[in-house]
């Protein structure tokens, strides 16, 4: 099986998720543009049990009823998404390669909330 590895800026935080990576996408909903500070977020799923942290866990912010935000509390580097269901969502910009073609979005979740200016070419061909 492959291994998707990453983690965030300063280091503290690494990660290796066993694939298959599920669920490519990017999401422009308010949550990921504040969360991420960026007007698009791509993300990627991995069941908790696929996914092993290296070093510091993710400090985590409660988001929603279901679901926290993880980041690095030292350098602040946003990291994903942990659900209360047992899923994982990681953001493809912190992978080691994030150009693996595994990782590339099949789908635009709140793509109405995107700057217009804002462009992402899904691996099914569409917006
Ligand atoms: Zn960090
Ligand atoms: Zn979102």
């Amino acid at each position: 099986m492959k291994i998707y590895s990453g983690g965030c800026l300063c280091g503290a935080i690494r990660f290796a998720a066993t694939g298959p990576a599920e669920k490519p996408h990017t999401c422009s909903c308010r949550f990921c543009q504040q969360h991420t500070g960026a007007p698009t977020a791509a993300w990627v799923e991995f069941p908790a049990e696929r996914l092993a942290w290296a070093g510091a866990k993710p400090a985590t912010w409660r988001s929603s009823d279901y679901s926290s935000r993880a980041f690095c509390p030292a350098c602040g580097s946003s990291i994903g998404a942990i659900d209360d269901e047992p899923i994982v969502a990681l953001l493809i910009g912190g992978f080691d390669d994030p150009s693996d073609p595994a990782l590339q979005p099949q789908y635009h979740s709140f793509e109405d909330c995107r700057p217009v200016w804002l462009q992402v070419e899904t691996a099914s061909g569409e917006e």
